[in-house]
């Protein structure tokens, strides 16, 4: 696959090619464990599947591409690839990152990586200057997210880049909300870039996956090391439903895309709705700089009802095409309250300082006819307030 192919070329030729022995256009399902060697040692390019496989392969290559990466390795989980960042760490070392990333990842911090002796500074990444103040000799990665999670922060990605590189230490980005269709951190100077496989690039709530992307070769050494040393790595059945998903990753997008701008629209003029959080929308503070650094504003948004937290539990139990649900990026629209789910470890004064208060809501905007999600969240708000 030429490099210079469109982004929608490669999301389906890039790491595939015909099946050399049969000719099947789709990348078959290598189902081993291992393969035959020749001479002892003497093999070709596969002996373990833990270590390579060539289904994994083709996501990796594929997914490479897609981030404008010259190395991709694949994870059994967006957790998996995290760790697999931390893993190149060692004790003494200091992380800058931000305080409102994924509670997966807050919790793989304090609560794993703490006990080994690495130190987390969390800050406002929305503030630059806070993150050039967090740094210390010590400090060896920057871990940052955009667009942020449940309130959609915008990071400047080449700003905080410069800082880390400046200070010696790596850029890491989690890419999962925007994904490479609409936003490429290593172009903007970003070292790594992971991924939840589990949410828009698998895009059917089907399968659990992580990747990490690079073009530092003694980086991605590293990653294959670990890869193979700690084995959190994907199964072909996995790999294969990924790749069906990168398929129709652009067309998937832009559909969530445009459902999302039409939904915050009707939300930012709805009486009931104190607040929406959609980085296309002109109010949102990060709307110009994701102007500049994304190709598109996303399918996330999350919304402050006039409610207290009963009354928005009721409106996210109330909804009929919306899931109420976890997780995001799938086809189908999910809903959820952030205060009692996805945030509860979060003590409540704590959590509303922050904007994630009783009535905010959430939800991971699908592929569904517009109308249909517009009526269907009328109809959960009408009904209970
Ligand atoms: N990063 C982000 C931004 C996420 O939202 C998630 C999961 O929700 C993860 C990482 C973890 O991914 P996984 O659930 O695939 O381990």
């Amino acid at each position: 696959m030429e490099e210079t192919h469109r982004f929608e070329t490669r999301t389906i030729h890039a790491g595939q090619d015909p099946d050399p022995e049969t000719g099947a256009v789709m990348t078959p399902i290598f189902a081993n464990s291992t393969y035959e060697q020749d001479a002892p040692g003497d093999h070709r390019g596969y002996e373990y599947s833990r270590t390579g496989n060539p289904t994994r392969t083709a996501l990796e290559e594929n997914l490479a591409s897609l981030e404008n990466a010259s190395y991709g390795r694949c994870f059994s989980s967006g957790m998996g690839s995290i760790n697999t960042v931390l893993n190149t760490l060692e004790s003494g070392d200091h992380v800058v990152t931000g305080n409102d990333v994924y509670g997966g990842t807050h919790r793989l911090f304090t609560q794993v990586y703490e006990d080994y002796d690495l130190e987390f500074t969390f800050v406002d990444m929305t503030d630059i200057d806070a993150i050039e103040a967090a740094f210390r000799p010590e400090t060896e990665l920057l871990w940052l997210e955009t667009p942020t999670n449940p309130l959609m922060s915008i990071v400047d990605i080449e700003a905080a880049a410069e800082i880390a590189h400046d200070h010696d230490a790596i850029c890491a980005v989690d890419n999962t909300f925007a994904t490479p269709y609409l936003q490429r951190p290593l172009d903007l100077g970003a070292d790594v870039v992971s991924h939840s496989l589990t949410k828009y690039l698998g895009g059917h709530s089907d399968v659990v996956g992580g990747a990490l992307l690079t073009n530092d070769a003694d980086l991605d050494e590293q990653f294959g090391f670990h890869q193979n040393a700690v084995g959190a790595t994907p199964g072909p059945f996995d790999a294969f439903l990924v790749l069906r998903g990168t398929k129709t990753l652009p067309v998937r997008m832009d559909r969530h895309c445009e459902n999302a701008r039409q939904i915050a629209t009707w939300l930012d003029d709805h009486h009931d709705v104190d607040r929406v959080y959609y980085p296309g929308l002109d109010s949102h503070p990060g709307h110009e700089l994701a102007s500049r650094q994304m190709d598109d504003f996303g399918g996330m948004l999350s919304f402050e009802l006039d409610a207290t937290l009963a009354e928005a539990s009721d409106v996210v139990s109330n909804t009929e095409v919306f899931t109420l649900a976890e997780s995001l990026g799938g086809v189908e629209s999910l809903i959820e309250q952030p205060a009692p789910m996805t945030h509860a470890a979060v003590p409540r004064e704590e959590r509303v300082a922050a904007g994630l208060t009783d009535g905010l809501i959430r939800v991971s905007v699908g592929i569904e006819h517009v109308d249909d999600l517009i009526a269907d969240l009328d109809q959960a708000i009408e009904s209970t307030l």
